[in-house]
This record gives structure tokens, C-alpha cells and sequence, in this order.
């Protein structure tokens, strides 16, 4: 599924102005936030009132979160690209998945080895894949399985002399998956399945945008109960010379 031209400059307005809307909003809230606390010290004895205080405290930092995801979503700070080498990115990263996904959800990592490198943003790269993981997660409420592949991919450009390799990160699960109507909407900004103050409908358009800041593509493929593969790739840093034993599907890492 790639996103039109259109839907892209969409998602470039809507970040435009969230971003300026997210930035004031926060200000405003850390005043709501820091009276609350204040008012919290001085109710002390008084339970009912305590309670109420503390409500509000506890929306007014839901809010604080939903500016925060705002904030980086319209991404005022730039993109720090840096060489990646996933040998030793993907340890770290499989680390944070079983934090993050807990003990229902097999983490099955297939790395091949020799990647090529990639020049990208590592914390940003990290955040898509974690919010790639936690979509996973919550399509698979009874446990599965979260499986990340990674493989290099070399694609002759028609009619150039030079081969265009890329890198090829699949994230897939056994959850529910989406259907049609779903799957054509899953990119857009603030489009959410998830009841209310469970989702933002922000995370999908966010790695859509640093995938697309990143010279590369994404593109998702589900159906209901066959559950969902995302394909982020991303343009190799060097085209290497390719060996047989590159090709090798054999090579596995991590595969439990
Ligand atoms: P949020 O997670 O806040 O809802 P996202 O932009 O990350 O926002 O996702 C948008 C919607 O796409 C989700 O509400 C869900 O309906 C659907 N979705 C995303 N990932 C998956 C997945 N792995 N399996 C099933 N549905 C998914």
C-alpha cells in the first residue's frame, strides 16, 4: 500500500499546525499542572477534594502525553542520521522489545548477516520499530508471536549501470490484522481503532514520515485473522558486491 502524493502533503499540514497548536498547549498545561500539585499540599485531610485534585492531575498528564506524541510528531527537531550497522543495533533493540511487550508476546529476530549499512536516525529508527512492536502487541490481546526480519535487497535499476541495494525490515504478527477498510486508513494522522485514551492514531503517520524523511518506504500488508506484516525499507548506505554467500537464506540469528 503506498500512500498517495496527496495524502503525504496532508499529513505535512496536519503536522505543521499540531505542532504549533501541541507547543503553546503544553505551556499552558505545565501552569494547570504545577496549581494542581500546589493544591494538592493544602487539601491535605480532605480525601473527597484529594480525589478530585488528583483526577484532574492524572487527565492533565494524559494531555501532557498526547501533546508530547504531538510535539514529535510534527518533529521540529531534525533528523540525526547516522551510520547504522545492525549487528550491533539489534541486540539493544531486541532488549527494549521483551521490556516493552512482556512475557505473552515471542520476540523471533531472522538478522542476515553482512547487512549492508543504512544512514538513519538510531532513535528514531528504535521508536518506529517499538511503535511497530506495541501495534503488534495490542493486535495480539491472547499472546503471539512479534517476528522481525531483516534482510538486504538488491534491485537493478532499470536502464543504470548501478545496482540500488536497500535494507528490508519486516515486522509481523499473528494478531487479529485489519481489514480493508481499516488497512487503507491506518497511515493517516489521528485515525484510531483504539477506544478513547488508548490510542492517538499518531504512531503509524509518525514512522510513515521518518520512513519518508529517511529516503525510504513503507508499505503493510493483513487481512482479518492472518495477521499483519509491515515492510519498512530503507536505501543501503554502500552498494557492496554481492556474494553467494550474502544470498545465503540459511543464516539466522536470534531465532529462538
Ligand atoms: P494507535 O495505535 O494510536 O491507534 P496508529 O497510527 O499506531 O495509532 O495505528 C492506527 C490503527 O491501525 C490502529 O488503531 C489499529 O486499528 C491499526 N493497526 C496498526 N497496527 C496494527 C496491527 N499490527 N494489527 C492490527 N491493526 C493494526
Amino acid at each position: 500500500l503506498e500512500l498517495s502524493l496527496q495524502h503525504a502533503s496532508k499529513l505535512e499540514a496536519v503536522g505543521r499546525l499540531t505542532g504549533g497548536i501541541a507547543h503553546d498547549f503544553n505551556n499552558m498545561l505545565s501552569i494547570v499542572i504545577g496549581n494542581l500539585d500546589l493544591m494538592k499540599g493544602s487539601l491535605q485531610g480532605n480525601e473527597k477534594a484529594l480525589r478530585r485534585v488528583e483526577s484532574a492531575i492524572e487527565g492533565a498528564h494524559r494531555c501532557a502525553e498526547l501533546t508530547s506524541r504531538l510535539l514529535a510528531f510534527s518533529r521540529r527537531s531534525p533528523l540525526q542520521p547516522r551510520e547504522l550497522d545492525f549487528t550491533s543495533f539489534i541486540p539493544g533493540l531486541i532488549k527494549l522489545l521483551e521490556r516493552t511487550l512482556g512475557e505473552r508476546i515471542t520476540i523471533s529476530a531472522n538478522v542476515e548477516p553482512n547487512l549492508p549499512e543504512v544512514c538513519v536516525d538510531h532513535a528514531q529508527l528504535e521508536a518506529a520499530l517499538i511503535n511497530l512492536a506495541v501495534n503488534a502487541r495490542d493486535a495480539m490481546p491472547d499472546g503471539g508471536t512479534l517476528s522481525i526480519c531483516i534482510q538486504r535487497r538488491d534491485a537493478p535499476a532499470a536502464g543504470c549501470v548501478e545496482d540500488s541495494s536497500s535494507v528490508e525490515i519486516a515486522v509481523a504478527d499473528s494478531g487479529t490484522g485489519m481489514s480493508p477498510a481499516i488497512l487503507a486508513r491506518v497511515f493517516e494522522p489521528f485515525f484510531t481503532t483504539k477506544e478513547a485514551g488508548k490510542g492517538t492514531g499518531l504512531g503509524l503517520s509518525m514512522v510513515y514520515g521518518f520512513v519518508q524523511q529517511s529516503g525510504g518506504t513503507i508499505s503493510v500488508d493483513s487481512s482479518p485473522d492472518q495477521g499483519t506484516r509491515f515492510i519498512i525499507t530503507l536505501p543501503a548506505l554502500v552498494s557492496r558486491t554481492s556474494t553467494s554467500q550474502d544470498i545465503d537464506p540459511g543464516m539466522t540469528a536470534g531465532t529462538p
